[in-house]
């Protein structure tokens, strides 16, 4: 393992930021900590940084027990949400700074590495930029760049694309991806988006008021979520009432026609709302609950809806648990 986390708990006055969180991070993986914003996902990375002492637990990386080492001997490479370049400096000094403060290598050695970082986020050409003549996503990447300068045992990274428009944040996930790909690098990447985690992670901590809910593999958490938060966090659920059990549906898991079918139950529809690939119902049960369905393009054209119309509907798959949000 990488990263071991153990019983690790941390109190702001009386916030409980971390509550007994245990994980281990295989080498190599690209872990996400997903949660919303009050969670813990800072804390705890910034706990694994050694930017945050913490009050009970260990950590562990790479085999050496790094619990009370202050950030400077963790080895681990951070890039923040908020752009933190020096402006002064050049892009090619930004990247080689790290190196620089370390005294252990050549001029020429530098040059070189800040060449090949260059290359790994593909802005050759650009070292004598300065921060402000680049665009945000450029910034980020330059921070990227930086971050792996010095080879780290860990790539942390906290919302490094949360400040940037949806599209730049989209490529700057595929060039993650890539760079994750080359580099092998441990990676940590703290979001508060479901789809970000899901996309990019091969394992997925979700976290709630400093309380680990699941962690696993975005598909395990899809397909096996732990409890209702887990589910509903991953993306829209419908509630379904009844007196025998509560159930989740998920929007894409509800079989819509037009005729009564096996166990279906009617519903009428109150809203269509075409979004190009799918198009999204709104429907009343018979009770009055509201559902929302998610149909394919082509199975909402055949079924011909609009709204005042009578379906049918059973979920394909549901989810029972003992409590509810
Ligand atoms: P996230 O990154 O998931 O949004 P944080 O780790 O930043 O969450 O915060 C977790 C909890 O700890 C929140 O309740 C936050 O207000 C609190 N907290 C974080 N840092 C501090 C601090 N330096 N002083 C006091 N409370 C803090
Ligand atoms: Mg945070």
């Amino acid at each position: 393992m990488s990263v071991t986390i153990e019983r690790v708990s941390k109190r702001f006055g009386r916030v409980l930021a971390l509550d007994d969180v245990s994980f281990e991070v295989p080498r190599g993986s690209l872990t996400a900590l997903l949660g919303p914003s009050g969670s813990g996902k800072s804390t705890l990375l910034r706990a694994i940084a050694g930017l945050e002492a913490v009050d009970e637990g260990r950590i562990v990386l790479e085999g050496r027990e790094v619990t009370h080492l202050p950030a400077g001997g963790r080895d681990a490479g951070f890039v923040f949400q908020h752009y933190a370049l020096f402006p002064h400096l050049s892009v090619a000094g930004n990247i080689a700074f790290p190196l620089q403060v370390r005294k252990k290598h050549s001029k020429r050695a530098i040059a070189a590495r800040v060449a090949e970082l260059l290359g790994l986020i593909r802005l050759e050409g650009y070292e004598t930029r300065r921060p402000h003549e680049l665009s945000g996503g450029q910034r980020q990447r330059v921070a990227l760049a930086r971050a792996l300068a010095a080879e780290p045992s860990i790539l942390l990274l906290d919302e490094p694309f949360g400040a940037l428009d949806a599209h730049v944040r989209k490529e700057l996930r595929r060039e993650l991806q890539g760079l994750h790909e080359r580099t092998a690098v441990t990676t940590i990447l703290v979001t508060h988006d479901a789809g970000e985690a899901m996309e990019l992670a091969d394992r997925v901590l979700v976290l709630r008021e400093g309380v680990v809910q699941q962690y696993g593999p975005p598909r395990t958490l899809y397909a096996h979520p732990a409890n209702p938060f887990v589910l509903g966090f991953l993306g829209e659920v419908n509630l379904i009432r009844s007196h025998a059990a509560n159930a989740y549906v998920r929007p894409s898991d509800l079989r819509i026609e037009s005729r009564h079918f096996g166990d279906a139950v009617p519903a009428r529809v109150r809203r269509v709302v075409e979004l190009g690939a799918r198009t999204e119902l709104g429907l009343t049960l018979d009770d009055g609950q509201q559902l929302t369905a998610h149909l394919d393009e082509r199975r909402a054209a055949s079924l011909a809806l609009s709204p005042g119309a009578l379906v049918y509907l059973e979920p394909t798959r549901s989810y029972a648990f003992d409590w509810t949000i």
